[in-house]
């Protein structure tokens, strides 16, 4: 079943434009896969299908992001790749662990020690410094955070003369780069970041951006964007192109302008 061609791969040539190259999986470097991965929302008559039989493996160290008009399962998709909401059928891996097969206990334990999230609202605590939200995560398992790593990350930040503000004292780009620190402070496997540039100016999401590329080549972090802006998208290693809860195509080192020409097909 180990294949050793994955469209995703940016070191794998152009763009994969069919179901065939879509479904390929490359099993030594992905860190998350997806294997018909389906998700229906409701019954009956009134039974939306957010996913359907969605295939497709997150390389490691590799910046992936997720694009389609609204309402094509983006959100779904990364949800239940995350470990936030379940299937209903097919399956989802994080490295080996299938998240089906867990318990909750478990399934919140995983999501805990091996996934980072960012979201588009920064989900910051305002009573808490910079520094005491980026390592509240880690306060919360129990754990230490290895201090080189903590360093090595908020040098990644630039935000080592703010870390003693609350986040009502930072601008919205710094916010949001607090947030990216919490998510890399735990060393997770993968980082999910929902509409991580939402709520930024262009040079703030700019910024952020580019602390995610930074984070990917110079931290080996593994992440998964989910946006509907093709400049953000051209920061990513590839784009994963949905429509009507389909994998419809992928896209191999991507620039925003051949981002915004793909999604133009999709009359969005
Ligand atoms: P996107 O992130 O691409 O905008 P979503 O994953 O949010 O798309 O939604 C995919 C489809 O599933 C949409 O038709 C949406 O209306 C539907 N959907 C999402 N969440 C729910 C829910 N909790 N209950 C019912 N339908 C939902």
């Amino acid at each position: 079943m180990a294949d050793d061609g994955g469209a995703l791969d940016p070191d794998n040539d152009g763009m994969g434009s069919n179901a065939t190259t879509l479904t390929r999986t490359n099993r030594r470097t992905a860190v998350a896969r997806a294997v018909d991965a389906t998700k229906v929302y409701g019954a009956g008559d009134t039974a939306v299908v957010a996913l359907e039989a969605i295939t497709v493996d997150i390389p490691g160290r590799r910046f992936t992001a997720v694009m389609g008009p609204s309402g094509s399962g983006k959100s779904t998709l990364m949800h239940c790749m995350a470990g936030l909401d379940s299937l209903t059928s097919g399956q989802v891996f994080l490295g080996d662990v299938e998240l089906g097969s867990l318990s909750d206990k478990a399934l919140t334990l995983l999501r805990r020690q091996r996934v980072g999230f960012v979201f588009q609202s920064f989900n910051l605590l305002p009573t808490l410094t910079a520094l005491e939200n980026i390592t509240l995560p880690a306060a919360l398992a129990g754990a230490k955070p290895d201090p080189g790593w903590l360093d090595a990350v908020i040098d990644t930040v630039g935000l080592a003369d703010r870390l003693h503000h609350r986040p009502g004292e930072l601008s919205g780009g710094q916010q949001q780069r607090v947030a990216m620190a919490r998510a890399l402070a735990s060393r997770p496997e993968i980082i999910f970041a929902d509409e991580p540039t939402g709520n930024l100016d262009s040079r703030a999401g700019a910024g952020l951006l580019t602390f995610m590329r930074h984070s990917v080549e110079a931290l080996g972090q593994t992440i998964v964007m989910v946006t509907h802006d093709p400049v953000a998208a051209g920061y990513a290693d590839s784009v994963l192109f949905l429509a009507d809860g389909r994998l419809v195509d992928s896209m191999a080192r991507p620039t925003a302008e051949r981002v915004l020409d793909r999604m133009k097909a999709f009359g969005d």
